[in-house]
């Protein structure tokens, strides 16, 4: 048996040799490093392959967060929402603009907001939702567009973690996750679900006055060289990494589905220790794409099975361990929303395993056989 990786990139890599060493060269032999021929063309096929009219290219998925909320001009003492339990960027991202990040309790179901608890977080400072589409299922974006309509607020779906993931409405409508809000965010972070070899993230939008100012902000602030119209930063995503994400998007279909035959084994395997660990729990209005597979262990026996499963082999990584308002740099500029205890508990029990697209049949079984002999 290969052994077992939290991620295994160099093999995903072995399997595409072909076709990337061809992409990485032709773009080193251009010359053209950066605003190069594949990053427009890999704009065009991912706006294509998402559905959404317009795709802003950028550094990496934090800048995105951060040009979205420049975009919307959100003013310091701003108030935005954000879930508490989440990546630290999401709520990073709106601190830098000194905007306050309002913190709010998540579903422990889903580990997404908990789209009931956005109301009572709202004051006349709040400006902006960012819900975030954690683990690889989407936020429940259609009470929560009705929220942010109904208080005048612009939604930003941080989408770092289900790109490919699908919302279905109320009335049968299907849209891709981080299409839905005023402002889409990606990030091509390699372990990601479409990862670069390097930094690299999108903004989605199918504003075309946000999609020209996100693209200004992106540049400088610059409306045409040497003209600055705004502040702005220096966000690109270079010519290497475009050539890179672009010979990867194809394969983007069968890596979740890969990832997808995986979770469902891990399902079967897995169901029925109810005095160990809870599996995922799959949304009726929402695919899941598997950014992770996180379970819920009982928190007493978590340490203990994260370290059996450390001598078998088998590496189990929490995310996240510390929610953002007992982060030193967060405790004291974060507002609290709302009581925070399920993201307190999720802190204490989520362990995610081994999740990407080439685990095979057998490191799977593996996996899977060494967790139903834990005692
Ligand atoms: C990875 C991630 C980001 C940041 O992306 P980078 O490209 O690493 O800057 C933001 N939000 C979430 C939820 C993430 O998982």
């Amino acid at each position: 048996m290969r052994p077992i990786q939290m991620v295994d990139l160099t093999t995903q890599y072995e399997r595409i040799q072909t076709p990337m060493d061809k992409a990485v060269l032709e773009v080193i032999h251009s010359g053209k490093y950066i605003n190069g021929d594949a990053v427009q063309a890999f704009t065009n096929e991912l706006s294509e392959y998402i559905n959404v009219k317009y795709v802003i290219p950028c550094a990496n998925g934090t800048d995105a967060l951060q040009l979205a909320m420049m975009a919307l001009d959100l003013q310091p003492g701003d108030e935005v929402i954000v879930p508490a339990f989440t990546y630290v960027a999401t709520a990073e991202a709106a601190a830098l603009l000194k905007l306050t990040p309002v913190l709010v309790d998540v579903d422990p179901r889903t580990f997404n907001i908990n789209v009931d608890k956005i109301e009572e977080a709202i004051t006349p400072q709040t400006k902006a939702i960012v819900p975030v589409h954690l683990f690889g299922q989407t936020a429940d974006m259609e009470p929560l567009m009705q929220i942010a309509r109904k208080h005048g607020l612009y939604v930003i779906e941080d989408n770092a973690q289900s790109i490919g993931s699908v919302y279905t409405f109320s009335d049968g409508t299907k849209k891709q996750a981080g299409t839905i809000g005023d402002i889409g965010t990606l990030s091509f972070f390699p372990t990601k679900n479409l990862g670069g070899y390097g930094d690299g993230g999108a903004l989605l939008t199918n504003n075309e006055a946000l999609a020209r100012k996100l693209k200004m902000i992106a540049a400088h602030g610059q409306s045409q060289k040497y003209t600055h119209e705004m502040i702005g930063c220096n966000s690109r995503l270079d010519t290497l990494q475009a050539a890179i994400l672009r010979t990867k998007l194809p394969q983007l279909p069968s890596y979740m589905e890969a990832r997808q035959k995986t979770a469902e084994k891990y399902d079967a395997g897995l169901k029925s220790l109810p005095d160990l660990l809870e599996i995922p729990y799959c949304l009726p209005y929402s695919t899941h794409v598997y950014h992770q597979y996180t379970l819920k262990v009982k928190p007493e026996q978590r340490a203990g099975l994260q370290s059996y499963l450390k001598e078998k082999g088998i590496p189990a990584m929490i995310y996240y361990p510390l929610p953002l308002h007992h982060q030193p740099a967060f405790k004291n500029i974060v507002r609290i929303g709302n009581d925070l205890s399920e993201t307190e508990n999720l802190c204490k029990s989520v362990l995610s395993l081994p999740m990407h697209t080439e685990l095979d049949d057998e490191q799977t079984q593996f996996i899977i056989s060494q967790i139903r002999n834990y005692e």
